[in-house]
């Protein structure tokens, strides 16, 4: 990796203000996932370790701006506290004179959370006097926050003018995981892709289409390009104003040679809703009145066809409306495969907050070689843009010779 990590500075001792995305689902005041908290404990655990005075920041939810109750960060705490075994504190805000005050008063090998971030809307707006203050309380700024990389704000952005910055170890495993898609993947090389909509995804689509060896396409982006192939969809999800450029896709693909695979049959469904009545049909056969909620049994084999002789896969998407559990197969399905694939030593990288729901699910997240932390931010980062999160941290400098 070309950035410099906090395993190349001597920590010992000094402050280091570390970013961390703690933006974690809550339903009640409690946490629903934990993930992202659980993802940024290398970093935390090698930091105190090595002695340093560890100030951690990070936003939850969207508060605008303004101070929410529903939004302060004790429950983030509280979890925190119980997976290191060492009580956190919290902040009552991110800035201030008790703030400066339990900074100053951090020894080595101690930690502390400041409160939401978002809290003052010159976070989001990267406010260079903002992020002055945030940076007064350290000696190194360390990024680890890579599902925010994808925004500039001040604690992820801004403060790295004001500080020598370094990559923590989860944006690190990230950046590593993920670039070694797009430069140099075991091939063959195959990208799973599913969800919603193909606008979400047209420009990662784009960037792997000279990277991949077989493009695998099911849930509702699928039904773009099966109209671009002269299908009907009936009811089904369909960006109409995406067919055109999923017919020049296809064309491309086609041109370069690589594989382009389509679901051959489907799950319809009278309605897209729990308990509605479904069944099977071949791809060409889809009724008028009816949507394409899953891949079929057939589309099943044909994919695991596919993917058979890959030794790196990308998933991203579920294939069908895996919500509701009658359609959920084909996702099921794919997640049981590509645990089965990484075991046989597939390089299996999965990204994108349902699809790896789905994981969750089933319990296979740990059986992947990495699964991303990211929704946005991995897209972007698939898209080959370069994340401002990532640009601002100190690179290495290259050997010598
Ligand atoms: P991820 O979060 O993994 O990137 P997306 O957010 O792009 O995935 O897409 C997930 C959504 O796609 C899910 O809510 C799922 O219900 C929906 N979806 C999948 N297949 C279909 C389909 N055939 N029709 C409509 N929606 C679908
Ligand atoms: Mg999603």
């Amino acid at each position: 990796m070309d950035k410099l990590t906090i395993r190349d500075v001597d920590v010992h001792g000094r402050r280091v203000f570390v970013r961390v995305d703690f933006n974690v689902p809550m339903e009640d005041g409690k946490i629903t996932d934990d993930s992202r908290i659980r993802a940024a404990v290398p970093t935390i655990r090698h930091l105190l370790r090595e002695g340093a005075r560890v100030i951690l920041a990070s936003h939850l939810g969207r508060p605008r701006g303004k101070v929410s109750d529903a939004l302060r960060l004790r429950p983030v705490a509280e979890r925190l506290s119980q997976i290191l075994g060492t009580d956190v504190r919290v902040t009552g805000d991110c800035l201030g004179a008790g703030t400066q005050d339990a900074v100053r008063r951090l020894k080595s090998g101690d930690l502390l959370l400041l409160e939401n971030v978002r809290f003052h809307r010159e976070e989001e707006a990267n406010d260079p006097a903002f992020a002055k203050a945030l940076a007064s309380y350290a000696d190194l700024f360390v990024n680890d926050a890579f599902g925010t990389a994808h925004r500039a704000h001040a604690s992820t952005v801004g403060i790295a003018g004001f500080l020598p910055a370094y990559a923590g170890l989860l944006m690190e495993a990230e950046i590593r995981a993920l670039s070694r898609l797009l430069e140099d993947p075991p091939r063959p090389f195959a990208a799973v892709l599913g969800g919603a909509k193909v606008s979400d995804k047209i420009k990662v689509v784009e960037h792997l289409l000279d990277r991949v060896d077989v493009f695998v396409v099911g849930g509702g982006m699928a039904n773009t390009f099966l109209v671009a192939q002269g299908r009907t969809v009936g009811k089904s999800l369909l960006e109409a104003e995406m067919v055109d450029e999923a017919r020049r896709i296809l064309a491309v693909a086609d041109q370069r040679g690589v594989r382009f695979v389509l679901p051959v049959d489907a799950v319809v469904a009278k309605e897209v809703t729990r308990g509605a009545e479904h069944k099977i049909v071949p791809a060409e056969k889809i009724p008028n009145s009816w949507s394409i909620v899953d891949i079929g049994p057939r589309s099943r084999v044909l994919f695991d066809e596919a993917l058979a002789e890959a030794r790196t896969i990308l998933w991203n998407g579920p294939l069908g409306v895996f919500e509701i559990p009658v359609f959920g197969d084909g996702t099921r399905h794919m997640a049981r495969l590509l645990a089965g694939r990484a075991d046989a030593g597939a390089t299996v990288v999965v990204g994108g907050g349902d699809s790896v729901a789905a994981l969750d699910q089933l319990g296979l997240a740990g059986r992947m070689t990495h699964v991303s932390t990211g929704g946005g931010a991995t897209l972007e980062f698939l898209e080959g843009l370069e994340l401002p999160g990532i640009a601002v941290l100190q690179d290495r400098q290259p050997a010598p010779g």
